[in-house]
């Protein structure tokens, strides 16, 4: 099968070997895949993953034991967990410590004509989500997990970044009524929220101690410190950045204005689903370039141009 691979560099290979299906697994046909910071991160190190990257899919089941979901349209949760564990027993599937991560850690990923994954992991799309919306999905997932970490009901909250996944956070928190503005750097960006009624702001300047909640989406070192200038005392930070090389930070304010930080991850798929097909957000203008795998090399580097928005690879 037609793949990308990387070994200390991201290579692509017109005949890596087919992945055959656990049992408890499908074997899933990829149509689209994302790119997204993960993935640039992985090629600079990250996790010390080798492999098939790439986690955010829309897929068709091609094998499965149970032949009721062969044909079906699917994404898929990223996380495998064992189920066995005191983790998993108590309902933290995440964070089991035995599990693996699809394109991130011990598993191949989704930068292939095919993938496996368990059949728990699996989700149903209805028809009213387009291929494209639901490559989104993960990533939006990753979005909700915030409402349910924090309570954002009448509170005063910031979104740090419009690249992706500020994009995508913003769209969601507004869900919930709060109040809410998104700092960036990217007018074109921004007016993608703009266009939707949200309160939008170029830079911090002028903007005092005065958030209740500042998430952290600028996918870079400086963030942190961004929230920290802007959040209330006893206020909460939410951190959705990953990079290969943390910085070292000053906690003293941390812990004279008792701010919490909270890190978050990976998010539940049924609220992002309902959402895209309710239309409550929309995710269609964040799409900038697609290319077909052949071309993979050249998406990876355009994924990581300065103010793309989300690059997707085609099957
Ligand atoms: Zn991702
Ligand atoms: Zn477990």
């Amino acid at each position: 099968m037609r793949a990308l691979v990387f070994d200390g560099k991201l290579e692509y290979c017109a005949d890596y070997p087919t992945p055959v299906p656990n049992a408890g697994e499908a074997l899933i046909r990829v149509c689209y895949a994302g790119i997204c910071a993960t993935d640039l991160e992985i090629t600079k190190g990250y996790m010390g993953f080798k492999g098939i990257p790439g986690h955010e899919f829309i897929g068709i089941v091609e094998k499965c034991a149970d032949e009721s979901l062969i044909g079906k349209r699917v994404v898929g949760e990223i996380n495998l967990w064992c189920g066995t564990c005191e983790f998993c027993i108590g309902g933290n599937k995440t964070h089991c410590p035995n599990r693996t991560v699809l394109g991130i850690y011990k598993k191949d990923g989704v930068f292939a004509d095919y993938v496996t994954l368990p059949v728990r992991n699996l989700h149903l799309l209805p028809d009213s989500i387009s291929y494209l919306e639901a490559v989104f999905i993960e990533p939006l997932a990753a979005a909700f997990e915030i409402l349910e970490q924090v309570e954002l009901k009448d509170k005063k909250v910031c979104v740090i970044g419009d690249g992706r996944l500020g994009l995508l956070c913003a769209q969601v928190l507004a869900l919930t009524g709060c109040r809410l503005t998104t700092i960036g750097r990217h007018p074109e960006k921004l007016s993608i929220l703009k266009n939707r009624g949200l309160r939008t702001r170029d830079n911090a300047d002028g903007l005092g101690r005065e958030f209740d909640v500042a998430v952290d989406c600028t996918g870079s070192n400086d963030g942190l410190n961004e929230a920290l200038r802007i959040v209330k005392p006893r206020g909460n930070i939410v951190l959705k950045t990953t990079v290969a090389d943390r910085g070292a930070f000053d906690l003293n304010q941390i812990v004279i204005d008792e701010i919490t930080i909270t890190g978050s991850r990976c998010g539940p798929f049924g609220p992002a689903i309902k959402a895209l097909a309710e239309k409550r957000v929309d995710v269609m203008p964040l799409v900038d370039k697609i290319f077909p795998v052949e071309e993979g090399l050249a998406a990876f580097e355009h994924a990581a141009k300065k103010g793309v928005l989300k690059t997707m690879l085609r099957f």
